[in-house]
C-alpha cells in the first residue's frame, strides 16, 4: 500500500474541510463554495475524489450544486463531505456546520459518535468488531435523544475506489466480524427524524463509471473518454461536465451512458422522517497501529 499518498491524501483532505468550513456562510453562494474548496484541493496537490458535497437540513448525502445553481446558504445545518485522491489513495471526511443555531446538539451527538468509536478502534485495532463500532455509536448518539441513520454507514477504501467492503454499520447489527486491516471511513449520521434514508426526491447529478459499453453518438462517446481519462471510478458531476462540454451536450451524453449502463447514478438521500440530519467522519489506517489521517 503506498501509505505516504495516503497521508497525503488525507492531510489535504483536512485542511480543504477546514478551508471549506469557513466559507460555509449565510449568504455565501453554495456553487461558489464548492468550487473554491475544489480548486483548494487541486492547489494542495489533490484530486477530488468525489465532487464535494453540500447537503442541507434533511437531505443526508449525495448532493451538490449544478453548474448554474444559484442557491445561497441561509439559515440550514449543512454537511460539508469532501474526499481527496492522490496517486488513487483516498481520504474521505466530513463536518456538519449549523447555520441555524438550533442543531449544536445533532452536531455534538454525531462527532462524539465518531470520536468514541475512533477511540474503540484505536483500544482494540483490527480485532475490533463490526458490531462492536456499530453499538458504540448508536448508544452514544442515543445518549443525546436522537437516532443514528442505520441505512448509511462507514466503509473501506480502496484504490480509486470510494466504497469498499465492508460496511461499517452505525447501530448494533451484532456482526460479530473483525474490521482487519486496511483503510476505512468511520462515518455516523445522527438525526431528528426516522432514522433511515431514501432515494428519490430529486434527480441524481454525480455519477461513477461502471463499465465503458459501444456508444452510439459522438457526444456521448467524447463524455465517457473524458471520463474514463480524468475521472477513473471515481464519482464526478454534471457541473464538471458542463465546465466542459456544455449543457445540452452534457445531458444527451449522460443520458445515454445511463441508458446503456456505462455509468451508475448517485441520486440525493433524504431523511423518511424529514429529520434534520448531521455527519461526521474521518479516515484510518489500520496497519500494526491506528492512524486517523484525516485528523489536522
Ligand atoms: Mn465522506
Ligand atoms: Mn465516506
Amino acid at each position: 500500500m503506498d501509505v505516504e499518498s495516503l497521508r497525503k491524501a488525507g492531510k489535504i483532505a483536512a485542511e480543504a474541510r477546514e478551508f471549506g468550513k469557513n466559507l460555509v456562510k449565510s449568504g455565501s453562494k453554495v456553487v461558489e463554495v464548492c468550487d473554491k474548496i475544489e480548486a483548494k484541493i487541486a492547489s494542495l496537490g489533490g484530486q477530488p475524489a468525489f465532487p464535494v458535497q453540500v447537503s442541507l437540513n434533511h437531505i443526508a448525502a449525495h448532493s451538490c450544486p449544478d453548474l448554474n445553481d444559484e442557491a445561497t446558504f441561509t439559515d440550514q445545518l449543512v454537511k460539508l463531505d469532501l474526499g481527496v485522491a492522490v496517486n488513487g489513495m483516498i481520504g474521505d471526511n466530513a463536518v456538519s456546520i449549523d447555520l441555524s443555531g438550533n442543531h449544536a446538539d445533532l452536531i455534538k451527538a454525531a462527532e462524539e459518535a465518531r470520536d468514541k468509536a475512533l477511540d474503540l478502534v484505536k483500544e482494540k485495532g483490527e480485532n475490533v468488531t463490526l458490531a462492536e463500532i456499530g453499538r458504540t455509536i448508536e448508544t452514544t448518539i442515543h445518549s443525546y435523544n436522537f437516532k443514528p441513520i442505520r441505512n448509511l454507514s462507514g466503509h473501506g477504501l480502496g484504490e480509486n475506489l470510494i466504497h469498499t467492503p465492508p460496511t461499517i454499520p452505525n447501530h448494533d447489527t451484532g456482526e460479530d466480524v473483525k474490521l482487519g486491516k486496511g483503510v476505512f471511513a468511520i462515518e455516523p449520521f445522527s438525526t431528528t427524524g426516522a432514522g433511515l434514508v431514501a432515494e428519490g426526491e430529486h434527480e441524481a447529478n454525480i455519477f461513477s463509471l461502471v463499465a465503458p459499453k459501444p456508444i452510439r453518438s459522438v457526444f456521448a462517446r467524447q463524455i465517457l473518454q473524458h471520463i474514463e481519462k480524468e475521472y477513473s471510478t471515481l464519482p464526478f458531476t454534471t457541473r464538471w461536465l458542463m465546465a466542459k462540454f456544455g449543457e445540452g451536450k452534457t445531458k444527451l451524453g449522460l443520458k445515454e451512458l445511463r441508458q446503456v449502463g456505462a455509468i451508475h447514478a448517485y441520486p440525493p438521500l433524504f431523511e423518511r422522517g424529514k429529520g434534520v440530519v448531521a455527519q461526521a467522519e474521518h479516515t484510518i489506517l489500520i496497519d500494526d497501529k491506528v492512524e486517523i489521517i484525516t485528523q489536522t
